[in-house]
């Protein structure tokens, strides 16, 4: 029927104008979410299925049941189509400082409540997805958002709030590869134990782990060739032992969260770390890169409204 399909989209306006068409919507996600193999049942995979042209969803022949493109997505449930739902993936993804709800309600022409739903839907996709160990040389530390905690200068918050364990501030823990990805997490205590079995379970045990002199980290040398700085005494720097890109890191989610984000309930802060995550770690790609690395995460990521309200 298309005879001159138009080449993908490179910018916003081509993205809205691309996905206005709904086959080609549904190609492009089946696409992605079936990259590696043939159309499978979300419920039993069975690889039996047939389609129904007319209606546009599978039947599987294993345990006999329907399934639409969104079953087993982030989009499941949703009545929006994909001309709403390809532009917001593409908006959020490209997003340097994140987007709040009431500017992507304006930018789709939906309510503020449908966007913040939307929003999380797609952080969540933007969030885990596969992830290989850090190797190589990894720079790891912990930081607070929130509460009392953000005007303090960092030796401060990090000396004043260790383990005081206060109600109004979040703990983030995270993890940088140097030249390679960011992992970062939401923890609940900054003990030893904590954050030694976040990078047990982020990094390659042999490879080399700057810190900084946090007692926290003793005994990471055990696993790791483990060096640290102490910031206590304003060290920062001992040659290459230094932990700036991590605390980079940190920066640039502070101030995404600051620009943006209005409020930032604990419940809510682990997709914001996976939405910085993303950007950070995919921001030598292009639009239509970062736009593809969320649409093809979007399955196997279902998320209700109760679930976000709980
Ligand atoms: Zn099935």
């Amino acid at each position: 029927m298309k005879n001159n399909p138009p080449s993908l989209p490179n910018s916003l306006i081509e993205a809205v104008r691309y996905f206005a068409d709904a086959d080609r919507c549904f190609e492009f996600v089946k696409d992605l979410r079936w990259a590696d193999g043939p159309v499978t049942c979300p419920r039993c995979e069975c690889e039996r299925v047939s389609f129904l042209t007319t209606r546009k969803l599978w039947k599987c022949l294993g345990c006999k049941r329907q399934f639409s493109l969104k079953v087993g997505t982030i989009f499941e449930n949703s009545s929006l189509g994909f001309d709403k739902w390809l532009p917001a993936i593409w908006l959020i993804a490209n997003a340097k400082n994140g987007i709040s709800s009431h500017e992507l309600g304006r930018s789709l022409g939906v309510t503020q409540k449908t966007a913040w739903f939307m929003n999380h839907r797609i952080r969540l996709a933007m969030g885990s997805g596969t992830f290989q160990k850090l190797s190589g040389t990894v720079e790891t530390d912990e930081t607070y958002i929130g509460g009392l905690a953000k005007n303090m200068h960092v030796v401060d918050r990090k000396r004043k709030i260790h383990g005081t364990g206060g109600t109004d501030k979040v703990a983030i823990h995270g993890a940088l590869e140097r030249g390679g990805p960011v992992v970062a997490t939401v923890i609940d205590s900054v003990s030893a134990k904590t954050l030694q079995e976040s990078i047990r379970a982020w990094v390659e045990s042999g490879a080399t782990v700057y810190t900084d002199q946090a007692t926290a980290y003793v005994g990471l040398g055990r696993d790791y060739d483990h060096f640290s700085v102490n910031h206590g005494t304003g060290e920062y720097v001992s040659g290459d032992v230094h932990t700036n890109g991590i605390e980079n890191f940190w920066s640039l989610y502070k101030r995404a969260w600051k620009g943006t984000y209005t409020h930032n309930a604990r419940k809510h802060t682990n997709r914001y770390v996976d939405e910085r995550a993303f950007s950070y770690n995919n921001r030598e790609s292009n639009d239509l890169e970062r736009m593809v690395a969320v649409t093809s995460a979007v399955s196997g990521k279902r998320l209700t409204y109760s679930d976000l309200k709980a």
